[in-house]
């Protein structure tokens, strides 16, 4: 469909070009502005540039709470003072959250520094602030052009859910699987249901999980349970429910009853009951697993599965310094020990809770 210029607005409008319309009338558009009225005032443009379909927020926590409670979102347009000096790392979680969908960074004044962190975070464009033209212009042409999307048909990519209590607890003990899998092509996502306050600044360790989870190649989902005092009750499985509903992964992983930290036997039991209709779970081994942890299914990992693992480990720099368990040439010779126990050098262990999956022979 043919539209030459913004629904309502008069002659004085630059007209767009021949698809701005249709493109932004099927798109999802989340704006984050630092200033609730300019969001405002952002989304009424593009909603008479023909936008039907957009959300606005006026800050980055309103900003997350609305990515989190949907995975359909085609554009993001932030200002680039939004998320403070954090642009980049900003940047990135969206990227994690929604590969395939664009973001333009919005500007006051030219400025060099804000146009390189845009760069570094794969902004799709950087238009001026107050310029409805220049964004709608921009936002159809990003959506025409969406980036590379190198993963196989929804149809065919087997979903993956990874469930830990809190951030590192999944790099840790199946870090080599999630980077392996992802580069099958399957579906990952990563849910921590605390943001471990007790190791850190919580938005520093989410900042990290964020970066840890977009190296292996999975998304991250961060709830909000008190670290130390995680519950296996309604509460606790409602919270996984909701990842569970719309991730709706094919297998789960997650930390075994067998373990002395009182967070991940509470965050194994709640997670068994919200994937009682999951076909494939397994535990995984933390580090403060005993041993009555007893794995049946090895995951064989390649040099390159276990290179990522530890730079995903690295990426949680608040924590590398203080834990013995995050030490490089433990978590390499702890894999290389369970590759014994598989055709390869490196593995990482799991046990069965339920393999639902048809069995096959060859
Ligand atoms: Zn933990």
């Amino acid at each position: 469909m043919f539209q030459a210029s913004p629904r309502g607005s008069g002659d004085d409008q630059r007209p767009t070009a021949p698809d701005t319309g249709a493109l932004l009338a099927g798109a999802r558009l989340l704006v984050g502005d630092r200033d609730a009225a300019a969001a405002t005032a952002t989304a009424e443009a593009l909603r008479r540039y023909g936008a039907a379909r957009v959300r606005t927020a006026a800050s980055p926590h309103e900003f997350r709470a609305a990515e989190h409670a949907d995975r359909g979102w085609d554009l993001a347009v932030c200002d680039s003072a939004f998320a403070g000096d954090g642009l980049i790392e900003f940047l990135e979680e969206w990227h994690a959250q929604h590969p395939a969908a664009p973001v333009i960074v919005t500007e006051d004044r030219p400025d060099a520094a804000r146009a390189v962190a845009a760069l570094r975070g794969r902004a799709a464009d950087l238009v001026p602030r107050h310029d409805p033209d220049a964004l709608a212009a921009s936002a159809a042409h990003a959506l025409a052009h969406p980036p590379h999307a190198t993963r196989p048909p929804a149809a065919e990519r087997v979903g993956m859910l990874v469930v830990g209590a809190h951030p590192d607890d999944v790099e840790i003990a199946a870090g080599g699987t999630i980077h392996r899998r992802a580069g099958d092509g399957w579906d990952i996502t990563v849910l921590t249901l605390s943001p471990g306050a007790n190791g850190g600044d919580p938005a520093r360790r989410r900042r990290e999980a964020h970066r840890a989870a977009e190296s292996m190649g999975a998304r991250l989902v961060m709830e909000d349970l008190p670290d130390g005092s995680i519950s296996d009750d309604s509460a606790t499985v409602r919270v996984i429910e909701r990842t569970v509903a719309e991730a709706a992964p094919d297998v789960v992983l997650v930390h075994s009853d067998s373990d002395t930290h009182q967070d991940h036997r509470a965050v194994h039991r709640a997670t068994r009951v919200a994937c009682r209709q999951v076909p494939r779970v397994f535990c995984y081994q933390s580090p403060s697993a005993t041993v009555a942890y007893r794995p049946n299914r090895f995951v064989a990992l390649r040099e390159e599965d276990v290179d990522a693992k530890l730079s995903a480990i690295r990426a949680h720099g608040s924590q590398a310094s203080s834990r013995w368990y995050l030490e490089e040439d433990l978590l390499r010779s702890t894999a290389r020990y369970w590759g014994r126990f598989s055709r390869s050098r490196y593995a990482e262990p799991l046990e069965v809770l339920r393999d639902a999956a048809p069995f096959r022979t060859h």
